[in-house]
């Protein structure tokens, strides 16, 4: 009775489209900085305000009940925020002039017009199944129908799954489908997984989902979709008794574009800083968006459930008269790969490679927690800073245990302007289950403060090679036994704790110097220093890092 009287005397009428992340966070903000607002939402699905991140879960049988995926209903929206929310409801068009938008209720095939005054867009972002033979077998993965069609897909009997497409979606479906039983293999464009992660990050989670019996195609691509297979760009075909293409979405900016909105470079919704379009009555935020970089404000496509519904909410403060301003993006994204969690943020060192810009790469391979308390996990991280300013540019990390946490803090750092020595100095939380006294970002600061002011002059996994042609020798200072299992092409071998009495024996002239991690390589080139050695390299993140690395090397050259 309430939601009716309210209605008879709005402040304002606003209509968002797109009932999920963004449009859902939008409406409910919007309600509860006004009260007198007539809110109505329509939804193209038959779900509103469900958990799209939960979708490959349900699949996989973790969630084991569909209902938790649904999170709200136009009841409970209805009578907690008074929302007016149809779904089955697809907007079709929008007038501009008229400030009214065209709806189908596909229910009953009506067609009506519904005027606002504000208009949300948050379409959202369709996944891309390319065109083929068979493209129609392939499913995809986005909506609450979708998860039902691909559970329906699944009977017994069936024991292949192709996942195209090796990036965050597709190497959880191939996850959870073979939590189901398939054998599953994953075809992927890219000379990677994972594209956010450089390649020697992206080969351990590589060597997780092969280890979890997934086949892994890089380089490759699905060009035909059979009754019963998938046949591939070099010819050869894989058995799939189910398709499921994860290649990637695009923004949904139809409606936008046919209503005259201005789209962006990306082919994204173009909007200003308050989430604005070209239409100073039309706001959009989401997928269907695109967000300036917070490294160089350049636009971005970053379909991440965290920026839509930071930004759906942002929307309704400005419709409700706040000067609030959206803040440039850095994408901070994590996946779990069975055992893994693989966590990134800002740029990584590709893109820096690419576009030319300084920077350092500093490796750490640190436990999970203290490690005399059981269960510390080892995690591999990455720093990637600018050797000017010691700008935190990005960061990357995969363990199995505490990743998520360290690149969190990153993340937080980067937003609020840290230097990258500055991550030495933070105060985080320890105790021995929960991490460590210097906690893995700490040590982070400390390598990068070394490198700054000279104590430690860290070569990538990718440089050894032009360092060592170039007339370095390797110095391999692990253990005898741990040099007898494998050691870097014509290195020696003096372990650490010798290194003192053995000087000597150190080669003359510039020195690659490495150990398993990194930690043992940094000791014994402070020995080396100490002693008069002034060509002395470390490389970054041991040889565990050199190794991942080149595995992805050899495999991207054939
Ligand atoms: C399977 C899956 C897993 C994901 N996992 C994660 C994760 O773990 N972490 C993460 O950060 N992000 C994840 N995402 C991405 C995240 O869900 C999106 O970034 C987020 O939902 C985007 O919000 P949005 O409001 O822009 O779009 P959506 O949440 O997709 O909502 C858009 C809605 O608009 C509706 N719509 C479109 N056009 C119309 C129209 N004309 N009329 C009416 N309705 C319309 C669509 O039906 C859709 O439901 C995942 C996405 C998927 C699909």
């Amino acid at each position: 009775m309430g939601y009716t009287a309210r209605m008879e005397t709005p402040s304002r009428k606003v209509v968002v489209i797109g009932g999920v992340a963004g449009g859902m966070s939008a409406a409910t903000r919007l309600r509860r900085m006004d009260e007198r607002a007539s809110i109505v939402v329509f939804e193209r699905s038959g779900y509103v305000s469900f958990a799209n991140c939960g979708l490959p879960y349900h699949v996989g049988g973790i969630i084991t009940e569909r209902d938790d995926l649904l999170l709200q209903t136009p009841q409970s929206l209805a009578a907690r925020f008074a929302i007016d929310v149809r779904v089955g409801h697809e907007v079709m068009s929008i007038d501009r002039g008229a400030k009214t938008v065209t709806v189908t209720d596909h229910a009953n095939g009506l067609t009506f017009d519904e005027p606002y005054d504000q208009l949300i867009l948050s379409t959202g972002a369709a996944p891309f199944v390319p065109d083929m033979p068979g493209r129609e077998r392939a499913l995809a993965l986005r909506t609450v129908e979708d998860t039902d069609r691909l559970n329906a897909a699944i009977h017994p009997g069936m024991t292949t799954a192709v996942v195209i497409g090796g990036g965050f979606i597709g190497i959880e479906l191939a996850e959870n489908l073979v939590h189901r039983g398939l054998s599953v293999t994953i075809v992927e464009f890219a000379d990677q997984l994972l594209a956010p992660l450089d390649p020697e990050m992206a080969m351990i989670v590589e060597r997780e989902v092969v280890a979890n019996g997934v086949e892994v195609l890089t380089k490759n691509q699905v060009v035909a979709i059979e009754e019963r297979d998938v046949t591939l760009a070099d010819g050869s075909t894989r058995p799939a008794d189910l398709v499921v293409a994860s290649i990637g979405v695009r923004p949904e900016t139809g409606l936008a574009a046919a209503a005259g909105l201005t789209l962006g470079e990306r082919g994204g919704i173009a909007v200003d800083d308050q989430q604005r379009t070209s239409d100073p009555d039309i706001f959009a935020v989401g997928d269907a968006v695109e967000k300036p970089d917070a490294l160089d404000g350049s636009a971005m496509l970053v379909p991440l459930a965290n920026v839509a519904n930071r930004h759906g909410r942002l929307v309704a403060d400005v419709i409700a008269g706040r000067d609030v301003h959206a803040r440039p993006v850095q994408a901070t994204a994590i996946v779990g790969v069975f055992r893994l969690q693989a966590a990134a943020t800002g740029w990584n060192e590709k893109r820096l490679r690419a576009s030319g810009r300084p920077y350092v790469a500093v490796h750490t391979h640190p436990a999970s927690h203290a490690k005399y308390y059981p269960g510390a996990q080892d995690m591999a991280l990455k720093l990637l800073f600018d050797p000017q300013t010691e700008r935190i540019l990005g960061a990357q990390g995969v363990g199995a245990e505490g990743v998520d946490k360290r690149i969190d803090v990153i993340a937080t750092a980067m937003k609020g302007g840290l230097r990258a020595s500055d991550l030495a100095d933070l105060e985080l939380a320890y105790a021995p289950q929960f991490g460590s006294a210097k906690d893995p970002v700490n040590m982070l600061g400390f390598v990068a403060e070394n490198v700054q002011t000279g104590l430690n002059n860290p070569l990538q996994w990718h440089e050894a090679q032009a360092y060592m042609d170039a007339g370095a020798t390797p110095l391999d200072v692990r253990s005898a036994e741990e040099f007898a299992e494998g050691a870097l092409p014509g290195a020696v071998n003096i372990p650490v704790d010798e290194l003192r009495a053995r000087l000597d024996e150190v080669p003359d002239g510039p020195i690659l110097i490495y150990c398993l991690l990194g930690i043992r390589g940094h000791i014994a080139a402070r020995i080396l220093a100490h002693n008069g050695y002034t060509q002395v390299r470390g490389l970054a993140g041991g040889i565990r890092t050199w190794d991942a690395g080149m595995e992805w090397q050899r495999r991207s050259l054939t």
